[in-house]
């Protein structure tokens, strides 16, 4: 199966990376709506959320945060937006499970989605 997040993982892609745990990697995206757009992936290949065992939650939250921390101090913002698109209608294009972190700062231009 071709999966640019799963490339992504067997270092197949190059990528900016920011954290990596057991289950984990965060890495900048290729294509930032603001500076310092991180996503968040499972390591192993689950199409959306409801697909990710719940046993993995508290690292995912983990790596979440600790990414999320370190984009908001290096881009000096004063907020974020954590996203994640499950399925083509709801605007996923990679059918690789992942959580966007797109830090916000005043007059940045970004609309707020809801
Ligand atoms: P989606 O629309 O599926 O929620 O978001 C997919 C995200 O993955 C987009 O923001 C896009 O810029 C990013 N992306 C797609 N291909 C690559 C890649 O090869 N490398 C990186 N770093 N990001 C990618
Ligand atoms: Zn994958």
């Amino acid at each position: 199966m071709d999966c640019i997040f799963c490339s992504i993982i067997e270092g197949k892609i190059p990528s900016k990376k920011i954290f990596e745990s057991d289950n984990f990697l965060s890495f900048f995206d290729a294509n930032p709506v603001t500076p310092g757009h991180a996503l968040v992936i499972p390591k192993r290949h689950y199409e959306i959320f409801l697909d990710m065992p719940s046993s993995l939650g508290i690292e995912c939250l983990d790596i979440i945060k600790k990414t999320t921390l370190r984009i908001l101090k290096e881009n000096n913002a004063s907020g974020f937006k954590l996203v994640s698109n499950n399925k083509k209608i709801a605007g996923q294009v990679v059918p690789h499970l992942h959580f966007h972190i797109i830090p916000r700062k005043e007059n940045d231009g970004i609309k707020h989605l809801v």
